[in-house]
């Protein structure tokens, strides 16, 4: 297994959890753009977005509802924001499916 993300999922790489269930695994992104900024991923691996099949749609909405309940937890009242960059333009950068979870700050749009 040589996927950087399913090491750190499965605790090979160690990481402090910021919510885990059998599904899937958060932890602070290395290099934060946002005072919160937490990475959700499935245990399973999936290249990006664009792989996703129908399959995986309930843990495609699972990651969603983890992302905003650890937004509630976070106390992001205000809002956030979740991305999912995906591919080259989209400037994914780790292949394995992600979502960024942003807060704590006034988000800007469009991003870069
Ligand atoms: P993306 O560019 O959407 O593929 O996002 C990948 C994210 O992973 C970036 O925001 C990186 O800062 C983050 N990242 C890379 N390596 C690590 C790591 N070892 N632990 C935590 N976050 C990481
Ligand atoms: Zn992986």
């Amino acid at each position: 297994m040589s996927c950087l993300f399913c090491k750190i999922a499965s605790g090979e790489i160690p990481s402090a959890a910021i919510y885990q269930d059998e599904r899937v695994y958060a932890f602070a992104d290395i290099n934060p753009k946002a005072p919160v900024h937490v990475l959700i991923v499935p245990r399973e691996h999936i290249d990006s977005l664009a792989e996703a099949t129908p399959e995986q749609n309930d843990l495609l909405g699972h990651l969603f509802w983890v992302a905003a309940e650890i937004a509630r937890n976070k106390g992001l009242a205000k809002g956030y924001r979740v991305v999912v960059n995906t591919g080259e333009d989209g400037g994914q950068t780790v292949d394995h499916l992600h979502l960024h979870l942003l807060g704590a700050r006034q988000l800007t749009w469009p991003p870069g």
